[in-house]
């Protein structure tokens, strides 16, 4: 059974967190995902790495801005910066392995910055209030449109060019890590996806598929193609 590592949040009090919708979504993909717990020893990442077959970034707190060379503006949300000690170089390692990832909303924006990218860190104050990428309610409801790149990994994946996704995100990608390639814009322009090309499977998504995955099929396709990757 292809086994993903999931990266967890980490609360006030010292607890790892991870919203159940991701580990659903890996489970019908038919692996089997597994907590790796926070650490800064990178030999011990290593050790993580070599085990899994994949490695899934989670949604989470704001990336903290020093990791991408800005101050702290009072516009930017919570950040975590032991998670931001822990994935930037858990990410560039798996880089490094050509392990399979799939980012998820942070974990997207993590993916982003590992590569010399950086943030708006409001979207609403430094790019557009127009469209509400914050979606305060429940993110089982899809609210803007997506326009994805023909030919994408996004494109061959799903079979659309145009779907409709959740959105639970204050900040967004501004300028995108060194290689990747923008496939798919919000309609106001916001990048919402991006691939690696020249890696087996690297894939990061500003949306959240894991809370779509059980009622619409292209969102649970990401899951499944990211394990196919895996195998
Ligand atoms: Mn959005």
């Amino acid at each position: 059974m292809v086994l993903i590592g999931v990266t967890p949040s980490l609360t006030e009090k010292g607890n790892m967190t991870v919203n159940q919708d991701y580990m659903d979504a890996v489970f019908r993909a038919g692996a089997l995902p597994m907590l790796l717990p926070l650490t800064e020893d990178e030999a011990v990442m290593r050790e993580m790495l070599g085990r899994v077959d994949g490695l899934l970034l989670t949604g989470g707190d704001d990336v903290g801005p020093d990791m991408y060379g800005e101050e702290k503006l009072p516009c930017c949300g919570e950040t975590a910066p032991r998670r931001d000690r822990f994935e930037f170089p858990l990410c560039r390692l798996a880089l490094d392995m050509d392990l399979p990832i799939l980012a998820i909303c942070r974990g997207h924006q993590v993916l982003s910055c590992v590569l010399g990218g950086n943030m708006y860190q409001d979207i609403a104050t430094q790019f557009s209030p127009e469209l509400k990428h914050p979606q305060y309610s429940t993110p089982r409801d899809k609210v803007h449109d997506m326009i994805v790149e023909e030919g994408s990994l996004l494109h061959k994946i799903t079979g659309l060019t145009k779907f409709q996704v959740n959105s639970r995100h204050h900040q967004a990608v501004k300028t995108p890590g060194a290689g990747l390639r923008v496939i798919a814009r919000a309609a106001d322009g916001l990048i919402e996806g991006v691939e690696l090309p020249g890696k087996k499977f690297v894939l990061g998504v500003q949306w959240h598929p894991e809370s779509l995955s059980d009622r619409y099929a292209e969102a649970q396709a990401l899951f499944n193609a990211f394990v196919g990757a895996c195998t």
